[in-house]
């Protein structure tokens, strides 16, 4: 918290891409799960109209998802606090990650910031009203991989009630809404998430 706060980053942004380094690197590594496997095939197969993750890395693009709405930004892309311009970070993290170069930007030699959402930031009003407006419409929310305690990702599905939506809640911890839920899948999402697929699939 006190590295990803937006005064420590202007004060010393050196010190939160020293931070950054590792977590940019294993990114670089990373490749999608069978759960992320699971929610693009969804998609794919016209079952899923959205997805709204607080993940930051990227992974779900990677497995072929399409309409994310990335709540809490994503490390993919860098944005100039001073021009507002935003680049892909992928232009600037190899040279980082070799020569230790912190981002700057092009256009106006400012220090780029990961377009994500830092401690005493508020989430992206338009970013927010998609997730919003996607919860509304859901006739089934599945909920996977997330307690549903951070604030606030855990009111939308709020929204999704109140359209009268199923609740599916897939997770090893409880959540604030588990009595609001008609199926409470206490598995990993590695398993659960793919078996569904399997189910829709064998009809
Ligand atoms: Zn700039």
């Amino acid at each position: 918290m006190e590295v990803v706060s937006l005064t420590a980053f202007y004060r010393q942004p050196e010190r939160f891409y020293r931070w950054l380094r590792p977590l940019v690197q294993k990114m670089a590594a990373a490749e999608p799960n069978p759960a992320h496997h699971a929610l693009a095939e969804l998609e794919k197969l016209g079952r899923l109209q959205a997805l709204l993750t607080q993940n930051i890395d990227g992974l779900h693009q990677k497995a072929g998802s399409k309409n994310v709405v990335e709540l809490h930004g994503s490390l993919e892309r860098l944005l100039c606090l001073n021009c507002r311009n935003t680049f892909p970070s992928k232009n600037f993290y190899p040279h980082f990650i070799a020569n230790n170069v912190i981002p700057r930007c092009p256009a106006c030699a400012a220090v780029l910031k990961p377009e994500i959402v830092f401690y005493e930031e508020t989430l992206k009003p338009s970013t927010w009203d998609a997730a919003v407006k996607e919860a509304a419409r859901a006739d089934v929310m599945i909920i996977a991989g997330t307690s549903l305690e951070v604030w606030p990702v855990n009111s939308l599905p709020l929204y999704a009630l109140e359209n009268g939506a199923h609740l599916i809640i897939n997770t090893l911890s409880r959540t604030h809404l588990d009595n609001q839920a008609d199926i409470l899948l206490n598995y990993e999402i590695s398993d659960a998430l793919p078996s569904i697929v399997r189910a829709i699939l064998e009809g």
